[in-house]
């Protein structure tokens, strides 16, 4: 190794290990924190955030950077993909002129306030103001880096690298009219679940206790993480070896812990299945939000839906609530736990319905980016988007536009990474079940290591040495497209249900 890349190395180590601290202190705001600390740790917070930007966008990291790239010669293929990725941070940081940056960081705060506020009083008119500044300071920033198509791609971009919103369009317009046809039809059809058993109280310690025991079962690393509880469950890393998980739990929802605690230990696995050799660079991180969210989801969704895996864990689980479930089978819970209705809230919604709420977001975003609307017609947009994607009649804005809390933090292309996220995981898992034809009976017996290993090979160990995109291409020999989500939901609702097949999504 050159003593051109020894000194980039150690530079961007150090930045790394800012960013570790602020990542440490920001958890900390989520779980421990006493809440008279708040203005204090938000001080503590932009010092810190200003320090890493400025180390990372200085004239020498740049020097530093085309020396190492440009020296005498040949680089090795890790110290290539870490110069070429980092420039790419670099270049799209540099383009941020810090007096913007600032001003993004007041206006964000504020913002978020004034959310808090509007969606406490369910008024979007209390938010509108500060969403017309969020909505202003993210055109400017698009044209400050730059974009070809339409100024939403320079948004997605830093999300969904290489993502286009002509591209999503295409999807997105497919997913919208399939998944539409199938949940009219699970709507109608006679042969709904009986979820009545589900209205108990269930016991919150023996709810994480049970997700303790899941965790461990999915390999998740508890020497080298740990989970605790916040608001929102999240995931956090400071380090390959210190990956940390949260969750909640409520008394009166059986699945919300253990739903919430498999999500997050999906994306906790892809962290922990990073390269140790890769420590303290940005070749250690997933290369989008889409590809890490296929994970959470996978594991949530359709393994930790599936009736293989609550085959094998329905008498087990049944002795953390003793004589709650006596009468209940695994059709009943594996009935349960995949219940489809449609509702206001996107983070309570079903796999079928889930979709339909990033497509209503996704419109409102590009329309608002291309000044198609304005910000006071979102309300009236969104109810009509409701009714028109989900058939329900909506009037309150705190179960409508001011649920989530994205806008406010000024993150406008964001949402479509969730659905991208369910994209891929059904592609990839088809591809698995296809590599390893005992996968489901491996799940039925408790046993993830197959569907792990096969994950740590095929995605997690690359880091950001390949794109989404790359890594779906490479792993399964197709392009990231809609059709296995498609087929997927068919196959499982339509047995759930009782359905006959629609006409319009292909067979297997
Ligand atoms: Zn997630």
């Amino acid at each position: 190794m050159s003593d051109d890349i020894k000194a980039l190395r150690e530079q961007l180590g150090e930045i790394a290990d800012l960013k570790s601290a602020i990542a440490l202190l920001q958890w900390d705001h989520e779980v421990y924190m006493p809440p008279k600390a708040a203005p204090g740790r938000g001080q503590q917070l932009a010092t810190l955030c200003t320090l890493c930007h400025k180390m990372f966008t200085s004239p020498e990291m740049g020097g530093m950077l085309k020396k190492a790239r440009d020296g005498a010669g040949e680089l090795s293929p890790d110290d290539a993909a870490l110069i070429s990725e980092t420039l790419y941070d670099y270049e799209r940081e540099t383009k941020l002129p810090e007096s913007f940056v600032k001003t993004f960081a007041v206006e964000q705060s504020k913002a978020y306030e004034e959310w808090t506020k509007a969606r406490a009083e369910s008024d979007f008119k209390m938010f509108q103001p500060s969403l017309e500044r969020v909505v202003e300071l993210l055109k400017e920033k698009a044209e400050l880096l730059g974009y070809e198509d339409t100024p939403y791609d320079a948004l997605l971009e830093s999300y969904e690298r290489g993502m286009t919103t002509a591209k999503l369009k295409e999807i997105f317009g497919e997913l919208a009219t399939k998944q539409a046809d199938l949940i009219e039809r699970i709507v109608n059809s006679p042969n709904q679940p009986d979820v009545q058993w589900l209205e108990q109280n269930w016991n919150t310690k023996a709810q994480l206790d049970f997700t303790v025991r899941v965790l461990n079962d999915m390999g998740y690393d508890f020497d080298a993480g740990r989970q605790d509880i916040s608001v929102h469950p999240f995931t956090t890393n400071f380090d390959v070896f210190d990956v940390r998980v949260t969750t909640r739990a409520y008394e009166n929802e059986l699945f919300t812990a253990l739903t919430g605690s498999i999500h997050e230990g999906g994306h906790a696995l892809y962290e922990q299945g990073l390269l140790e050799k890769d420590r303290r660079t940005c070749l250690a991180e997933a290369p989008s939000l889409g590809i890490h969210e296929s994970q959470s989801r996978m594991w949530e969704n359709i393994v930790g839906r599936s009736k293989p895996f609550w085959n094998h864990y329905l008498p087990e689980f049944k002795k953390y609530f003793p004589g709650q479930m006596d009468k209940v089978t695994a059709e009943d819970i594996y009935k349960a736990v995949n219940h489809v209705k449609p509702s206001f809230i996107r983070v309570e919604a079903d796999e079928c319905t889930y979709n339909l709420h990033i497509i209503i977001r996704f419109e409102i975003e590009v329309a608002l980016m291309q000044d198609d609307i304005k910000v006071a017609e979102v309300p009236e947009l969104w109810n009509a988007k409701v009714k028109d994607y989900l058939g329900l009649d909506l009037t309150d804005d705190a179960l409508g536009c001011l649920q989530d809390i994205h806008w406010s933090h000024g993150a406008i292309g964001y949402f479509p990474t969730y659905a991208l996220g369910n994209l891929y995981s059904a592609q990839l898992f088809a591809k698995i079940e296809q590599d390893v034809p005992d996968l489901m009976n491996e799940i039925g017996n408790g046993n993830f290591r197959p569907l792990l290993d096969w994950l740590r090979t095929n995605v997690h160990a690359h880091g950001r040495r390949k794109t989404a995109p790359q890594i779906v291409r490479d792993a399964t020999g197709l392009e990231p497209c809609s059709v296995p989500y498609l087929e997927y939901l068919e196959r499982k609702y339509g047995q759930l249900y009782g359905l006959v097949r629609s006409q319009s999504v292909p067979g297997r």
